[in-house]
């Protein structure tokens, strides 16, 4: 069963609006432990398809799965991040007055509530996911910044890491290069290749450079479906992916 190490199953989805389809029998199947580029033009349906992954938009058609028991079309928005399903925005929305430490305790909290959180000493074992967490995101020396004085490029690692204190099977990101510096991309690539394994993490981004940099499967969506699923290299030499997305 090629099935067996499938993290994510979208099947036949659709979803019109007015009239128009944004997503069109869509079917994206995402591994466990998988690193996932999904490029395409602007309007091809990437933003409402991570929509219905998180249940902020129902689809009118279709099969939505987490693993081979969770179907994610009967969970609401707070149940399916419940589930194991973290979304990173584009733009950065860390608390900036707490210091970096304070975010990730807050967001190891979740469902606890902001008060409890202060309220009660850390034990060990949850100082040592902090640190844990820290590390991943490369942000051990800026624990006691706070996060309003991070670089743009550390705003979203901290966002990644409030994200990795929920443990999520699946992290999906959205552009996490726009307005960073190559240096700053660098260590997103690395960071993001380094999560991979642990969690299976969907990748949106428009910056052709910085998928090559992933070396991820890559899938082109186009007019709400996939058009092409491959490596950059064959994506690349991909005729009907050259005419509608790269434009050579
Ligand atoms: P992408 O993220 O790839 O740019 P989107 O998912 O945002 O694409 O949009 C796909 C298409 O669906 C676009 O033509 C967009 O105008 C349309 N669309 C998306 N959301 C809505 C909505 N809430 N109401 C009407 N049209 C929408």
């Amino acid at each position: 069963d090629t099935r067996h190490n499938i993290l994510l199953y979208i099947e036949g989805v659709t979803k019109s609006f007015d009239g128009f389809k944004a997503i069109d029998d869509l079917n994206l199947y995402i591994r466990e432990g998988e690193l996932r580029c999904i490029i395409g033009p602007n309007g091809a349906g990437k933003t409402t398809m991570m929509d219905i992954i998180t249940g902020k938009t129902r689809p009118d058609e279709g099969q939505v799965w987490l693993g081979s028991n969770l179907n994610l079309l009967n969970m609401d928005e707070a149940e399916i991040a419940n589930a194991g399903i973290g979304r990173k925005f584009q733009k950065p929305t860390v608390f900036e007055c707490l210091t970096v430490w304070h975010n990730l305790e807050l967001a190891m909290a979740g469902e606890r509530g902001v008060f409890d959180v202060f309220r009660a000493r850390l034990n060990g074992a949850q100082r040592d996911e902090i640190n844990r967490v820290l590390e991943q995101v490369g942000l051990c020396n800026q624990a006691s910044l706070l996060a309003g004085n991070l670089s743009h490029g550390q705003k979203q690692w901290l966002e990644i890491g409030m994200l990795l204190m929920q443990k999520p099977k699946l992290l999906l990101v959205d552009e996490p290069v726009a307005g960073m510096t190559h240096q700053e991309m660098d260590r997103t690539a690395a960071l993001l290749t380094s999560l991979a394994g642990e969690h299976s993490v969907v990748v949106v981004e428009h910056d052709m450079d910085f998928v090559r940099s992933i070396a991820s499967t890559v899938s082109v969506l186009h007019q709400g479906h996939v058009l092409a699923e491959g490596s950059m290299s064959e994506i690349q030499s991909n005729p009907q992916v050259k005419q509608v997305y790269l434009g050579e």
